[in-house]
Order: structure tokens, then C-alpha cells, then sequence
């Protein structure tokens, strides 16, 4: 086991869908409604030879806006504070907005190594989403599609770099 990877972003961006794609199987609830969950997962992930503890991240149950935001926050700073590298993930379709920004200034104080993940790029879909990533300041962006297993490869070149 080469370390513990975290899966961090806004809700809605896909990381529950490339946290079931990389464990195999689905530990981790998919849902389309916005900051619907549910607790943190973990799981023994597998990208080609390279096997990992991958954590996936969430929202919380309750639609109370005032605690939503610290609540998701805490829960990302403790995920990132246990892990060795962080997955970033983008929603390139729907292009950043300002809760991706918040996240993304969390992961960059922490000083941790970071894989920019600009998903739903399905069919080279999103070259202007994965742009507009870059200027996050967090590296140059893997385009990739959790829910259609696409960019694995580069994925797993960023990764195996860093574990
Ligand atoms: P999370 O809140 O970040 O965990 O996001 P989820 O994994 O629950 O996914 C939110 C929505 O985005 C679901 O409807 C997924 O099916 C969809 N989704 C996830 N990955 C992709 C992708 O690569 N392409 C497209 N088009 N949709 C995706
Ligand atoms: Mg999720």
C-alpha cells in the first residue's frame, strides 16, 4: 500500500464516481443532487500496478445552509490532513464557481501534493473548463471522465509520480 490519496472538491464534481471506479465496486453513494451525504469512505484502490488507500469526501444530510459550509470544510481538512496526495476534482462542464475556489484555497494552504482533476471531459469534451482550472494555480489539469473511465492513464502517470 503506497499511501492514502483524498478525493476533494465541491459536491456534484464526480468524486464519488471516480472513488467507486478506482475501488471496483460502489462503496460510495452517487447522487446528482448537490451536498446529499453521507459520510466519509475509504477503500483499497487499484490504477494499473499501483494500489493506494483512496478517501472519498462529502457533504452531510442536513440542508442547513449556515453549517453546510463549515461542515464540508472541516470534514476536507481532515481528509486532507490524513492523506499523502490530494485529488482535486472540477466539474469542466460546469465550469468553476465559488465554493471551487474556497476548496481550492484550502488544498493549496495545506501544502500537500495536488493532482488537478478536470472531470467530465468525456469525448475531449470541456478544453475550456480544464483552461479556466488551470488558473486555480494548482498545476496543470488531467482531463479526465470518472463516470466513463477516461484519462485513467494520465491519472495514473500524475499519481505515480507523487506516491
Ligand atoms: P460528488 O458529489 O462529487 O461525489 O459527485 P457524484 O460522484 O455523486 O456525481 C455527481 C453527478 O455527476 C452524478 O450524476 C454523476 O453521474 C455525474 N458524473 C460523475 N462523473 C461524471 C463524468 O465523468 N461525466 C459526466 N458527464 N457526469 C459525471
Ligand atoms: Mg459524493
Amino acid at each position: 500500500m503506497a499511501g492514502t490519496v483524498a478525493i476533494v472538491g465541491r459536491p456534484n464534481v464526480g468524486k464519488s464516481t471516480l472513488f467507486n471506479r478506482l475501488v471496483g465496486k460502489k462503496l460510495a453513494l452517487v447522487d446528482d443532487r448537490p451536498g446529499v451525504t453521507r459520510d466519509r469512505r475509504e477503500g483499497e484502490a487499484r490504477l494499473g500496478d499501483l494500489t493506494f488507500n483512496i478517501v472519498d469526501t462529502a457533504g452531510l444530510e442536513e440542508a442547513d445552509e449556515a453549517s453546510l459550509a463549515g461542515r464540508m470544510r472541516a470534514q476536507t481538512e481532515a481528509a486532507i490532513a490524513d492523506a499523502d496526495v490530494i485529488l482535486f476534482v472540477v466539474d469542466v462542464r460546469a465550469g468553476l464557481t465559488p465554493t471551487d475556489r474556497a476548496f481550492a484555497d484550502v488544498v493549496r494552504r495545506s501544502g500537500k501534493p495536488v493532482v488537478l482533476l478536470a472531470n467530465k471531459a468525456e469525448g475531449g469534451k470541456g478544453i475550456e473548463g480544464a483552461y479556466e482550472a488551470f488558473g486555480l494555480g494548482l498545476g496543470d489539469p488531467v482531463p479526465i471522465s470518472a463516470e466513463h473511465g477516461e484519462g485513467l492513464g494520465e491519472l495514473y502517470d500524475a499519481l505515480e509520480a507523487l506516491l
